[in-house]
């Protein structure tokens, strides 16, 4: 094992010393050495040696084009996170960038997993946050994560499709946005096979049936305009190709369109040597083959926002097929594929960072508009800018080419050049015609603005016509600054209408009791501030009726609870002295003081949603409501009436009892490392024993004591990340 790899390094020394001769050998060498030592005797889920995947993220590194900084920061980048080795140590030895860079890698390999909208939030946050300070940690990350997708089918299955869905919500519109064509279509034919095997064999077989006639056509046409293109004199490589999977995928399942009758498969690529000989490329091609009108489009003039530029064209060939031909240079090529990577100046700029502002300004404007909207928003503008699947260009009256989402209006193009120009906008040129505001704009069209210094400023109205983040966050900076006492009007009124929809009357939601629940706590001074926010809309009034009515429901019940506890006075006794009170950390509605044990089937820990069970003469029996005895039993009529509310009150920094089941690749030194988790975490262990199944995996029980449930749900996290773990579940004591 260990021989393959070093020989596969000594391939990649020689690669490097080709391609990147300014490169320091020697110290690539260190670092895969050092790394090696580092990971020992890990071993990936496949059973090679850990080594094997640093390595193959720096080959994929090099192969972007990074730098030497870049491909020793990759060979590290998982040695803080997976073995003992400190920023500091790898500082002595690599260098403060190295350092830095595997500091930042390590960084977003903790960050949760996306499941939820805020931590995929955190998480695309985590990333262009990362991007700003050094472009580098982004692009090894996503060498990490495309190495971790091809290598994923060790893996369980439900660890594949999450890893899957993470990487097309966050790490595909971040390639797409870099520019990484060739990476984000691997990235999304690997997720789209974890999300939907059955879907992909679906294509998969239809694709099978017409190759043949699809692989003849293709080399036809490519055949035809390479010598077609020689004839005329023109040097040029010309490749066919069927699209990638995940396009397809779209095409068929989105607008369903049998594989059978998807005709725009086929893409014809050629690149020449000059820019001027892809214009004359593209006249031949028209000479040879049918234009399909309308569907010209020069990137070459007008590069999309993520740098990439090529002639695109659909013509019909000869058997009525119609087909893309891209038409670019090779040095647009290499853009095309490999986006940001290609450009990449290893400098620093003025403030010392390695980031590139200049080139790629979507990241600190998405960053800076995150600090004024709210999460959801946040979210859906990120995609929305970062998804667009088109752009329009258009032009000032000086030719100045100006890159917005397609279904922008003049309101967009004026504020994408300056907030004072939207803010003073009275009118708007198209082409040299006078327009309505909510005129679309097309790509090409050149766009006058008539701006004046008494212009009223913009409508509130203009929100809704606007296409663009950026537009809709400087129209709302606008009226946060200049109209406070509007905001204050228009945020009274929208709230009104929200809450009647809700029907909810305005002095209930105005109670003393409610609007100290609802303001300090999302961070309103008084209830003008909150009026204020909704009118300039940095927040919904919907949301904060769906508070409201939370607040309204939880007084109701506390309301409720109060009224019991009076009655209860009136009652014999023992329940007299007794206010609302837990027993063992559990309040059984309804039954002070009565004997509680917790069920053994899914021993419950503070945290969990949990329901009572009245035993005959046993007490209380505490259940998790998602218990299967629990689920099983309650539908049974003889348990009727014996289900009990229960919630946990105080508990006394008390521990529980509760049950783990790990699944894992028996090996030497599993019980020392999940012991450590524990142990790091003081968590006492009570009971552990290990079965192997003979299958080379062994199946462990263990009984620990936690306080909660997040406690719990932070050591399972931890256990998780055991190399060769595959399953961690609660289970029986
Ligand atoms: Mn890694």
């Amino acid at each position: 094992m260990t021989n393959d790899v070093d020989k596969r390094f000594r391939l990649f020394e020689t690669l490097i010393s080709e391609k990147l001769p300014e490169a320091d050998v020697e110290r690539i060498r260190a670092a895969f050495e050092f790394a090696k030592a580092a990971h020992g005797e890990q071993k990936r889920k496949d059973g090679t040696d850990f080594i094997s995947h640093p390595l193959a993220a720096a080959e994929l590194v090099f192969e972007f084009g990074l730098d030497e900084d870049s491909i020793c920061a990759a060979l590290l980048h998982d040695c803080i996170e997976d073995t003992g080795v400190t920023h500091g140590e790898i500082k002595k030895l690599f260098g403060k960038d190295v350092a830095d860079i595997v500091d930042g890698v390590t960084k977003l390999t903790r960050a949760k997993t996306a499941s939820k909208e805020d931590e995929q939030m955190e998480n695309l946050q985590k990333m262009l946050t990362a991007m700003q300070r050094d472009m580098r940690v982004i692009l090894i990350k996503i060498a990490d994560r495309l190495h971790n997708m091809r290598t994923m089918e060790y893996v369980s299955d439900d660890k594949q499709r999450q890893k899957a869905f993470e990487t097309m919500e966050i790490y595909t519109p971040i390639v797409h946005r870099l520019g990484m064509q060739k990476i984000k279509w691997e990235l999304e034919d690997l997720s789209i096979r974890c999300l939907d095997p059955a879907g992909c064999r679906e294509i998969e077989e239809g694709l099978e049936e017409r190759r043949t006639a699809d692989e003849s056509f293709l080399e036809r046409a490519r055949i035809r305009i390479a010598e077609g293109l020689n004839q005329r004199g023109l040097e040029c490589t010309v490749s066919g190709r069927v699209k990638n999977l995940y396009s397809i995928y779209r095409k068929k399942f989105n607008q369903n369109i049998p594989v059978a009758k998807i005709y725009d498969l086929y893409a014809i690529r050629v690149i020449v040597d000059t820019k001027h000989d892809c214009y004359s490329a593209m006249g031949f091609i028209h000479e040879l083959f049918t234009p399909i009108p309308g569907t010209l489009k020069d990137y070459i003039n007008s590069p999309k926002a993520n740098k990439y530029r090529s002639i695109h064209t659909v013509v019909i060939g000869n058997e009525g097929i119609q087909f893309e031909v891209q038409i670019r240079t090779w040095s647009m090529h290499q853009t095309a594929e490999y986006g940001i990577a290609a450009h990449w100046k290893y400098k620093k700029d003025q403030e010392g960072k390695f980031s590139d502002s200049k080139n790629y300004p979507w990241v600190k404007r998405l960053l800076e508009s995150q600090q004024d909207s709210d999460p959801q928003d946040f979210l859906r503008d990120l995609k929305v800018d970062m998804l667009l699947p088109d752009e329009i260009f258009v032009f000032t009256p000086n030719g100045d080419v100006i890159n917005l989402p397609s279904g922008s209006t003049p309101i967009d193009f004026a504020y994408h050049i300056h907030s004072e120009i939207g803010n003073k906008m009275t009118g708007a040129l198209v082409n040299g015609r006078m327009v309505s505001y909510s005129h679309l704009l097309q790509g090409g069209d050149i766009v006058r603005i008539l701006t004046s210094n008494s212009a009223k400023g913009p409508s509130r109205d203009w929100l809704y016509i606007i296409r663009s983040p950026e537009a809709r966050n400087k129209i709302r900076q606008w009226f946060k600054k200049e109209k406070r006492d509007e905001n204050i009007v228009h945020g009274r009124q929208a709230l009104e209408t929200e809450l009647r929809h809700a029907n909810i009357t305005m002095s209930e939601a105005m109670q003393e009791a409610v609007l100290q629940k609802l303001l300090s706590p999302t961070g309103f001074q008084n209830i003008e501030d909150l009026y204020a926010a909704i009118g300039y809309g940095g927040v919904s009034s919907q949301k904060i009726v769906n508070r409201i009515r939370d607040i309204l429901r939880m007084l109701a019940k506390e309301h409720a609870k109060e009224q019991a506890l009076v009655q209860d006075a009136l009652l014999p006794a023992q329940r007299i002295q007794t206010g609302i009170k837990s027993v063992k950390g559990v309040i059984i509605e309804g039954l002070d003081n009565c004997l509680i044990k917790f069920a053994r089937c899914c021993s419950p820990v503070p945290g969990d949603a949990v329901v009572g069970f009245i035993t005959r003469g046993h007490g209380v029996s505490v259940h998790r409501q998602d218990c299967i005895n629990y689920i099983e039993q309650e539908k049974q009529p003889e348990s009727k009436g014996r289900w009990v509310n229960a919630t946990w009150g105080e508990t006394d920094n008390r521990t529980y009892d509760t049950a783990l089941r790990i699944v894992m690749r028996s090996r030497k030194g599993l019980v020392i490392e999940i012991a450590t988790v524990f142990n790091s975490m003081s968590i006492n262990m009570t009971s552990f024993n290990a079965k192997e199944t003979g299958d080379g995996l062994a199946v462990i029980g263990i009984v620990v004591e936690v306080k909660s449930r997040d406690e719990l749900i932070s050591a399972m996290a931890r256990l998780m990340s055991i190399r060769g773990v595959t399953e961690v579940k609660r289970a029986e004591v």
